[in-house]
């Protein structure tokens, strides 16, 4: 067994090693889709649940004295803004994936997710005792493949769709309708990971899960620390569910509640989101430009916020990188096992920390290093 040391070094022979790095450049990499994160609207929410007394710490499991009045102000908001039956707040929307994936799908069941689901499901999918199968990534049909095997296999269980409605990486789209249908006629249930799509994507910011009917069967996640701006993940789902939740969820029971002063600080985010019809235009046309920028590089663009360059192997994308960040934008290149092998890229992701004149250079940039790598 190698030690850390010997492993460190491996992973820097391999050019695998992560530092910590401040913040520098331009910012072409937060998830502070709508800059709300240091929003002048966001601290004064702040000072203000400061001046009444909210503290910063819940001192406690919410199933022992942590559960404080600000957590239950901040889910019946939350329930009235995403139209659900009930929500449940987490300290991050990592651990919120791993508690539910590890807890709802019980022996017995299946859960059939999207290959390119976050890191975070699979963290649930190790403890859980459920069957776990991986498909093709949007590929509709290949869910509703793998169902029907695992009834001819004489599975019983219940069925378990888990997807991201916005993928995090590939800023790509879930074939959302089909896999609703596909969770209707098979009576499962639907994982959707919105926290790509919370605060910037469906009505009033609602996420693109809100656009389906009837939510009996859909279980969301919507995380905090993106387009929200602060941290921490709200899951929408039926009450029953939420109990079962609070009664088995381990990362639930046995971790001290989120900040009661977070959970305030959320509550003003999402009446920050609700209203924030002009910021998303101004996402919209910044996607726009990008998009036409990209473009005229010769690269495809998706729909959204987030802009992948795939770029292959893991060295072109870090040099790239370097090259753009040398000239002042934050661009990071994404590598395995983050993405795929042979997937290697640049995240784009657009914010309101940008304008078209910084998207423009950060193209012009773009052409330069990308030509200067493969020539
Ligand atoms: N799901 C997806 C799709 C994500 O991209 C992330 C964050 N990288 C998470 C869950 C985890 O959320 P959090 O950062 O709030 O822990």
């Amino acid at each position: 067994m190698p030690t850390h040391e010997a492993a460190l070094a491996a992973l820097g022979r391999r050019g695998r090693l992560r530092a910590l790095a401040p913040r520098c450049g331009i910012d072409f990499t937060s998830n502070d889709y709508l800059g709300l994160s240091g929003s002048e609207a966001l601290r004064e929410a702040a000072a203000a649940a400061l001046a009444r007394g909210v503290p910063a710490g819940a001192g406690g499991s919410r199933l022992l004295r942590g559960n404080h009045a600000e957590h239950e102000a901040l889910e019946a908001a939350a329930a009235a803004f995403f139209g659900a039956e009930s929500t449940l707040f987490f300290a991050g929307g990592f651990a919120a994936n791993a508690a539910l994936v590890a807890t709802l799908p019980r022996r017995g069941d299946l859960v059939v997710h999207d290959a390119l689901i976050h890191a975070s499901v699979h963290e649930g999918l190790a403890a859980s005792p459920a069957e776990a199968v991986a498909v093709p990534h949007n590929d509709a049909d290949a869910v509703a493949d793998a169902i029907r095997r695992f009834r001819a296999a004489g599975g019983r269980g219940r069925v378990w769709i888990a997807a991201e409605t916005l993928y995090g990486m590939d800023g790509d789209v879930a074939p959302l309708a089909d896999l609703a249908a596909i969770a209707d006629r098979h009576e499962a249930m639907l994982l959707l990971d919105e926290a790509h799509a919370t605060g910037i994507c469906g009505p009033g910011g609602r996420g693109l899960a809100a656009a389906l009917e009837g939510q009996a069967n859909v279980v969301t996640l919507h995380t905090c620390g993106k387009a929200l701006g602060v941290m921490g993940a709200l899951v929408c789902l039926p009450r029953s569910l939420r109990d079962y939740m609070i009664n088995r969820a381990r990362g639930f029971i046995y971790a001290t509640a989120p900040s009661p002063l977070v959970a305030a600080m959320v509550r003003a985010a999402l009446g920050l989101a609700s209203a924030a019809d002009d910021r998303r235009q101004r996402l919209a046309a910044l996607v726009a430009h990008a998009r036409a920028g990209l473009a005229r590089c010769g690269l495809p663009a998706t729909a959204t916020h987030i802009q992948p360059v795939i770029l292959g192997a893991d060295r072109r994308a870090s040099a790239v990188a370097a090259a753009l960040q040398e000239e002042g934008f934050d661009v990071r290149a994404i590598r395995p096992p983050t993405v795929p092998p042979g997937t290697a890229r640049l995240r784009i992701a657009l914010t309101l920390h940008v304008d078209e004149a910084a998207i423009g250079a950060l193209m012009a940039a773009l052409g330069r290093a990308m030509k200067g790598r493969t020539s």
